[in-house]
């Protein structure tokens, strides 16, 4: 029996716009038993000096029972909207201009490039990707929230298997506040708790996501009754949100503070 390791990832931190510092994430997340940290801060409040500082703080936090991975979120703003790259397992920062070209980096770096929280308006930007993807994410439980995926990231991921089945499905909390849900664990198989062997178990997709006693696979698979429970929840979370959104926009629009009870809804939401 390979080792599994119960890990969380797309994880912010103050290294970015997260709310908790890296040791208090650890902290937060050791406390519900995971045994390790995939981490992505956005690439955009990085530069080398930092990365460098960050990477060896993930290092430092690391011990026998307990391991962090450094990684970064890219950000590529369209007229459409915003398209995230993840490079996750990178040490070092760098960027580029194209995001094509951001994963060829990735790659160098050693790091797996994974498409974050896919938004149908970025279909076009992101058809060149494509080619080089490592990976989908196919359940954020932040953008996606915490009752169902959106089935087209399902949809987006079988297209591209059909042309590169090495293609996998990724599986995030896309954690920034204390607070949030984390309840989505993805246990990886592997020989160590170390980076480049729990990175290795991502790579070749030997791991599977686990939410609340339900099983999710990297091929992106789907039982006939979790799809149809999927969209059915699908459905009732887009009424949900729309009316938590609807409630904060006289706030928003009058410029006032939206009211702490329901920013706290609000952020159980989305
Ligand atoms: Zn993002
Ligand atoms: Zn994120």
């Amino acid at each position: 029996m390979p080792n599994r390791f119960k890990a969380a990832l797309h994880l912010h931190t103050t290294y970015s716009d997260g709310e908790l510092t890296l040791e208090e994430l650890k902290a937060h997340f050791q406390k519900q038993g995971f045994q390790c940290l995939i981490m992505s801060d956005h690439a955009e409040t990085m530069n080398p000096e930092r990365m460098e500082e960050y990477a060896a703080r993930c290092r430092a936090l690391s011990e026998e029972r307990f391991c962090i991975v450094p990684g970064l979120e890219f950000a590529y703003p369209f007229e459409s909207g915003s398209l995230h790259l993840l490079g996750y397992g990178i040490n070092e920062y760098q960027r580029e201009e194209e995001p094509v070209k951001m994963i060829e980096t990735i790659h160098r770096l050693g790091g797996v490039a994974v498409l974050a929280h896919p938004y149908p308006p970025l279909m076009s930007r992101i058809a060149p990707m494509k080619g080089s993807l490592d990976g989908i994410e196919l359940w954020n439980t932040k953008y996606n929230g915490r009752l169902a995926p959106a089935l087209w990231n399902y949809q987006l991921l079988q297209e591209v298997r059909e042309l590169r089945p090495e293609v996998l499905g990724f599986y995030g909390t896309d954690f920034h506040w204390e607070t949030q849900y984390a309840g989505m664990a993805v246990w990886i198989e592997a020989p160590q708790l170390a980076p480049a062997s729990l990175m290795a178990g991502l790579r070749s997709g030997r791991f599977y996501a686990e939410k609340e006693g339900m099983r999710l696979t990297p091929d992106g698979s789907l039982t006939p009754d979790q799809k149809a429970s999927f969209e059915r929840r699908e459905w009732l979370y887009r009424m949900w949100r729309k009316t938590v959104v609807g409630a904060r926009g006289p706030f928003k629009a009058l410029r006032l503070p939206v009211p702490r009870r329901l920013k706290a809804i609000a952020r159980k939401v989305l």
